[in-house]
């Protein structure tokens, strides 16, 4: 593995550091108070190449870091847009499939979602009960997914469904009869200016040739495209440490309590030596898996530790970046508490920490053969 990104790497990172502090960064406070989605942006990213899956995992990573420095909601966008939508359409689409979505995925004129999560179907993915019957030349499908990032913007949704052989992926057009949508209740705790909707599909009728991969394959569609995102919300979350670290280092060195800077307390160059061990630790971590992935060596546990620390290592250094702002990191004059809440949601989306930790474990020790299948 080569740590030298090499002069390819080191301009998409620029070109990504650019757009995220010209293009993303500026509005992500108003975006955030103002609960605003902005379309604009997304083709931007799109202008930019910023949406392409044809880019290397490690490209993809660079550009999600930047991307989740500014903002996690964009990251997150740009998350289930990239990594959860058009990377199954690349692997499992044929080319009819590809041929209609992708070229609007990437240049940000289509909006993707991804819908696994039902409301009695979370973490255990296996007990979706969306279900897609056969009909006349196609399928009918019905059910209930909720908690949909992009949902209520997409033209496209992978909606996942029970079918006879099991868990199937189907791509559903937003606009086909009987597919209703609408934002989620209540305010959420971060991820503000995402989209999050609950979709409800009532003998949603699609053609056949809507199944994406195979009849009975779902769950390994389902399961790809989550290594892909989980990735990318490892390194949105890189992107927040590092913020949260720039945030510091830049509030310590002028704020001045008992007559010294309140960098020069050990305490606080404590708080600031412990982000940036985690920053550097879960830079490499995504680094790996990016690594293993471009390789096309089997990156699943390298990906689970990489969401888990990654995800965990930014929520501390929120936690703390909060704490070392005193009462200006308590209020949103400053970035630093909705690093905090946007870091809360990436511990439970794309796989709880605690399913990062079946996962890992599960890679160490193997299934008991003699009990039931423990949950994805
Ligand atoms: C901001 C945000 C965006 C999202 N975007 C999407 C999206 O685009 N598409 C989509 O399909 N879903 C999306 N989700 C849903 C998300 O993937 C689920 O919330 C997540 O998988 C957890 O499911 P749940 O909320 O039902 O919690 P549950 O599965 O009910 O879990 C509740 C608690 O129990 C724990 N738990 C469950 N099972 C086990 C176990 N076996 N061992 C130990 N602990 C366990 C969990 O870790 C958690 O702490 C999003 C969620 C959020 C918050």
């Amino acid at each position: 593995m080569d740590l030298d990104l090499g002069p390819e790497l080191l301009q998409i990172q620029a070109r990504a550091r650019q757009v995220a502090r010209e293009v993303v960064e500026p509005h992500a406070r108003s975006a955030d108070e103002q609960r605003r989605f902005d379309r604009w942006i997304v083709r931007e990213l799109g202008r930019h190449g910023l949406l392409d899956e044809r880019a290397s995992a490690l490209a993809r990573t660079l550009m999600l870091e930047e991307l989740g420095r500014a903002d996690s909601s964009v990251r997150g966008f740009a998350t289930v847009q990239v990594e959860l939508v058009a990377s199954a359409l690349a692997k499992w689409g044929t080319e009819a499939q590809r041929g209609r979505w992708l070229p609007g995925l990437r240049a940000g004129e289509v909006v993707g979602c991804y819908a696994l999560t039902e409301p009695e179907a979370g973490s255990d993915v296996r007990s979706i009960k969306t279900l897609a019957r056969r009909t006349n030349g196609g399928w009918l499908i019905s059910g209930i997914k909720h908690w949909i990032t992009n949902g209520a913007v997409a033209d496209l949704a992978l909606v996942f469904a029970v079918t006879t052989d099991g868990m199937t992926a189907f791509c559903v057009p937003t606009d086909s009869p009987g597919l209703e949508r609408e934002p989620m209740r209540g305010l959420p705790l971060g991820h503000r200016a995402a989209d999050h909707a609950r979709i409800e599909l009532r003998n949603v009728k699609v053609p056949d040739d809507a199944v994406l991969g195979e009849v009975g394959g779902g769950h390994r569609v389902a399961m790809g495209a989550l290594g892909h995102g989980r990735l990318g919300v490892a390194a949105g979350a890189v992107g927040v440490l590092q913020a949260c670290l720039d945030a510091c280092v830049d509030f310590v060195r002028w704020r001045r309590q008992f007559g010294r800077r309140i960098g020069d307390f050990e305490m606080v160059q404590a708080a600031l030596a412990d982000m940036a061990a985690d920053a550097r630790a879960a830079r490499l971590l995504v680094r790996e898996a990016a690594w293993l992935r471009d390789q096309g060596r089997d990156a699943s546990q390298a990906v689970a530790v990489a969401k888990l620390f990654c995800t965990e290592a930014a929520l501390r250094a929120a936690d703390q970046a909060i704490l070392l702002h005193g009462a200006r990191g308590y209020s949103s004059e400053y970035p630093v508490e909705r690093y905090w809440r946007d870091a809360k949601g990436m511990q439970i989306y794309e796989g709880t920490a605690h399913v990062q930790r079946i996962v890992i474990a599960r890679s160490l020790i193997g299934r008991d053969p003699a009990t039931e299948a423990p949950p994805s």
